[in-house]
């Protein structure tokens, strides 16, 4: 029989421990992309393994090794995509964020950002109630062409399951949520909750049309309803807008600020705020909450 004063000290640590598990806090977040910032393409596989592990949560992985392009332009590609599974149900709802960088690039605002944010996520949500199997998809290889979230796909995005994918990508930088590509036809369930999230939250939500291509892409391409949600600064919604629909044709005036850092040896933590990282994982947290109340129930 357990004494009582330790049955009271277990109840007041599982209570302190449950509060702990849900609180993410923007330098929470800031030290995961510290940790993933120019690691190698292993070491940031290992990273987001061991950081998982950290958090006593299981995962599965999903290793592919293919090639893409034909003739002259055919490369192989290998990687892992880092999948951690949670709640049951029929239905599926998958948010992904890429924990690949270009090479040369040390990554921090594209992706480590994307990777803290997911991983924020998955401390405070994988005990969430869930009325969906939900999975929370490390994608790797995103920058040699969508290749992790396109073998996810092929592999388990079956068409009758899929309820809606929620990518992050850029979410290190700035004041404004933007959310795209809209209107598509396959955001169609998602948008009026990414609305009602940015309502609760008080927040003011850049909607556009064009979103630069990203993991997103996978599941649009299969007709799968997808959002991809980042934070950029100020004044940059219009001009990334415009950038993606012109195909980055644009002239050098018209460079929105997240490009100008992005993809360049430029691209580290010292440049991300934790107060973007906390606004992309509160309102995430809070679109996820709200789908899971008002999706269709399975
Ligand atoms: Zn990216």
């Amino acid at each position: 029989m357990m004494h009582r004063s330790v049955l009271r000290m277990c109840i007041v640590l599982a209570l302190t421990g449950t509060a702990y598990a849900q609180t993410v806090s923007g330098t929470n977040l800031l030290r995961w992309v510290r940790g993933i910032e120019g690691q190698s393409p292993q070491g940031r596989r290992d990273f987001v393994k061991s950081e998982l592990r950290k958090l006593n949560c299981k995962f599965r992985t999903m290793p592919f090794d293919t090639v893409i392009g034909e003739g002259a332009r055919a490369r192989r590609i290998v990687g892992e995509n880092i999948i951690v599974g949670v709640g049951k149900g029929t239905r599926r709802i998958v948010v992904g964020a890429h924990l690949d960088a270009v090479p040369s690039s040390p990554g921090a605002n594209d992706n480590g950002g994307g990777v803290a944010v997911l991983l924020g996520l998955v401390k405070a949500l994988r005990n969430h109630s869930w009325n969906y199997a939900v999975e929370f998809c490390f994608f790797d290889q995103e920058e040699a062409g969508l290749v992790g979230s396109h073998v996810y796909v092929r592999v388990s995005g079956q068409r009758e399951r899929h309820h809606a994918m929620i990518n992050l990508d850029v979410v290190g930088t700035g004041e404004e949520i933007y959310v795209g590509p809209t209107g598509g036809g396959d955001d169609d369930h998602l948008m009026p909750i990414i609305r009602k999230a940015a309502q609760t939250m008080k927040l003011r939500l850049q909607e556009r049309e064009f979103y630069p291509p990203s993991d997103w892409a996978s599941f649009a391409a299969q007709g799968l309803e997808n959002i991809s949600i980042s934070v950029v600064p100020k004044s940059d919604a219009d001009l990334l807008a415009e950038a993606v629909r012109n195909q980055w044709k644009i002239d050098s005036t018209k460079v929105p600020q997240v490009m100008k850092v992005m993809h360049t040896p430029e691209d580290k933590s010292t440049h991300v705020s934790p107060d973007a990282l906390s606004m992309a994982f509160e309102f995430t947290k809070t679109v996820l909450v709200l789908l899971n109340q008002l999706g269709n129930k399975p």
